[in-house]
């Protein structure tokens, strides 16, 4: 595949919602150590909400797409997570414009402006131990892979294992933004929860790509 079309982009949506499903329970134990036990539940809301909206819009551009995503989003799921997941989806739809299709470099374009908005709403730098630190990488080697040549499915691989490495290097951190940060030092030895869901969201990118 060269580029992403709508239906492509509603499969990664849907994909996403299965791997939240999945996950879900692990993601409510993360945040039940260093947050308040909602990370799976709250986002499992959310998702459910936008695949039972969007869930057949794939001849909607994927601007409007996103719109609706994000919109979903910000209504359904309360916390952190829920403005700022609606947030990443806004802006990575307003990134697309009227394209009907999303090359490497476009959808590549379009994951940077959602990791821009999330760090223009929530603030967060990387090694504050949120999403951000598995968003950042992602970003990065999807850039890298895109400026030389690579496909949207070789480019999403790339993202989705500096993903990991994001993800799991939040380990040690202290957290410095949201609930976890009220933990100070005591937050440190455990996962981030929000860079966990994010991961699972890069990795549903790179299988939604990948599929034929
Ligand atoms: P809440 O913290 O309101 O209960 P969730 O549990 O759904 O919301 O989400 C928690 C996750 O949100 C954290 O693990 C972290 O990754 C992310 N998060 C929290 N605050 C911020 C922020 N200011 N910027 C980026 N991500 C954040
Ligand atoms: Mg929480």
């Amino acid at each position: 595949m060269t580029g992403a079309t709508s239906a492509d982009l509603v499969d990664w949506l849907v994909r996403f919602r299965a791997l939240v499903k999945e996950h879900q329970g692990e993601l409510t134990e993360l945040d039940s150590v260093i947050g308040d036990a909602d990370h799976g539940s709250n986002l499992i809301r959310g998702m459910d909400a936008v695949v039972a909206r969007v869930g057949n819009d794939t001849l909607v551009t994927p601007a409007d797409l996103f719109k609706n995503v994000g919109m979903t989003l910000v209504s359904t799921v309360g916390g952190a997570s829920g403005p700022l997941y609606g947030t990443f989806f806004l802006r990575f739809g307003a990134s697309a414009g009227g394209a009907d299709t999303l090359d490497a470099n476009a959808l590549g374009a379009a994951l940077r402006a959602g990791l821009d908005g999330v760090v223009a709403r929530g603030k967060a730098a990387p090694g504050d131990k949120t999403m951000v630190d598995a968003l950042t990488p992602a970003a990065d080697a999807w850039d890298a892979a895109a400026a030389d040549g690579a496909s949207p499915s070789d480019a999403a691989t790339a993202a989705f294992e500096a993903a990991e490495r994001g993800r799991d290097a939040t380990i040690p951190l202290v957290a410095r933004k949201g609930r976890a940060s009220y933990l100070g030092e005591r937050s440190a030895g455990h996962l981030d929860p929000g860079a966990t869901s994010v991961t699972l969201l890069v990795e549903a990118l790179r299988d939604a790509l990948a599929a034929p």
